[in-house]
């Protein structure tokens, strides 16, 4: 029997996705072999990579002027990869706004000069600080979009006039609508909102594929390198992309980006109305700023809030537990997450509430 997997990730995958999977496992249509079987340079696969680039394209209204790579290493690969291809000035800015953009930071400060342009870490990071200023001889602007442990979002995305702003989507992706062109490059691992791990989705816009820097690092860790040889410089991980596309055929299924947004939005308010009026559970981010994908809360009893973690394993709903680094629950509730599990969980914390 399948449980509700509240993972922060790798999370839980759409059940048709599987099944599809499942069907096509052994014999890819008439292919006479599994996917993970293909050349990446054959007629099958590359197909299905086409396909995958071409969907995500159309979910995310993708511009021409921008290139889709899918690469490996995680989102923390970005945080190096970011600043060796983008560094021209040898500046970026920064907001840091939990674990996640402060590793972008940290990373970033190895190679360029990593400026602080805004921080919520005073308010242990319950909300999105405000952001009063931006170099203007930056090479980059960094966010972190939605921040997974803390269980922020930005709601809306600063103007960084002709400073590329540059986005971890990693948590955030696909959840709701993103005006691509306000960016210079987004990023995403992919075992949150897109698919498997062992992906990496980059979108960057082409101008940023030019910098004389970059082309003095080793061919492998240039964007271009991969852009040009459209992400199949090498075997890329081609069971993870095809796994990909099948996501992204079920969320066009669900009405693409906006369809999902709308679901999404009436998901995160049936617990977020719960927390608020509960009187044993609170949750942790600002209403203002709060994450339609991953929702952190607490009885304010860490003895509590772990019995509540073992008592919702036994009763089906599965890593409830906070992020190691902050404690107390959260539930993380990507677009695979259906709307009957969030009810199911809020109607078992009435009832462990007592
Ligand atoms: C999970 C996560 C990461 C780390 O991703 P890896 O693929 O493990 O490197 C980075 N940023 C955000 C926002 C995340 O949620």
């Amino acid at each position: 029997m399948r449980i509700y997997n509240f993972s922060a990730g790798p999370a839980a995958l759409p059940q048709e996705v599987l099944e599809r999977a499942s069907k096509e496992l052994v014999e890819y249509g008439s292919a006479g072999m599994s996917v993970m079987e293909m050349s990446h340079r054959s007629k099958s696969y590359e197909d299905i990579h086409k396909a995958a680039t071409d969907l995500l394209r159309e979910l995310m209204n993708i511009p021409a002027n921008y290139k889709v790579l899918f690469l490996q290493g995680g989102a923390s690969q970005q945080f190096a990869m970011i600043p060796m291809n983008l560094s021209k000035n040898g500046k970026a800015d920064f907001v840091i706004t939990g674990e996640w953009a402060t590793r972008a930071y940290k990373e970033a400060s190895r190679v360029l000069n990593a400026n602080i342009a805004a921080s919520s870490e005073d308010k242990k990071f319950a909300c999105i600080p405000e952001i009063t200023k931006v170099s203007a001889d930056a090479d980059y602007f960094h966010i972190c979009s939605n921040n997974t442990i803390c269980g922020t979002r930005f709601t809306e995305f600063p103007d960084t006039g002709s400073v590329p702003l540059v986005a971890d989507m990693s948590s955030g992706i696909l959840s709701e609508v993103f005006d691509v062109q306000k960016f210079g490059l987004i990023y995403a691992g992919a075992q949150k909102n897109i698919g498997p791990a062992g992906v990496t989705v980059v979108i960057i816009r082409e101008d940023l594929l030019e910098n004389e820097n970059a082309k003095k690092l080793p061919a492998f860790m240039q964007y271009k390198t991969h852009a040009d040889a459209g992400s199949m410089y090498n075997t890329p991980p081609t069971y993870s992309i095809y796994m990909a596309k099948l996501c992204f055929e079920w969320l066009k299924s669900k009405g693409g980006v906006a369809g999902i947004q709308k679901i999404n939005e009436a998901k995160a308010k049936i617990l977020y109305d719960f927390l608020d009026e509960s009187s044993l559970f609170k949750g942790i981010a600002d209403k203002s700023h709060r994450s339609l994908m991953n929702i952190p809360f607490t009885t304010g009893d860490e003895a509590k809030d772990k019995q509540f973690v073992k008592e919702a394993a036994v009763a089906g709903f599965e890593n409830l537990g906070g992020h190691r680094l902050v404690g107390g629950l959260r539930a993380s509730i990507y677009n695979a997450m259906p709307t009957e599990g969030v009810q199911a969980l809020v109607d078992f914390m009435k009832k462990f509430q007592g």
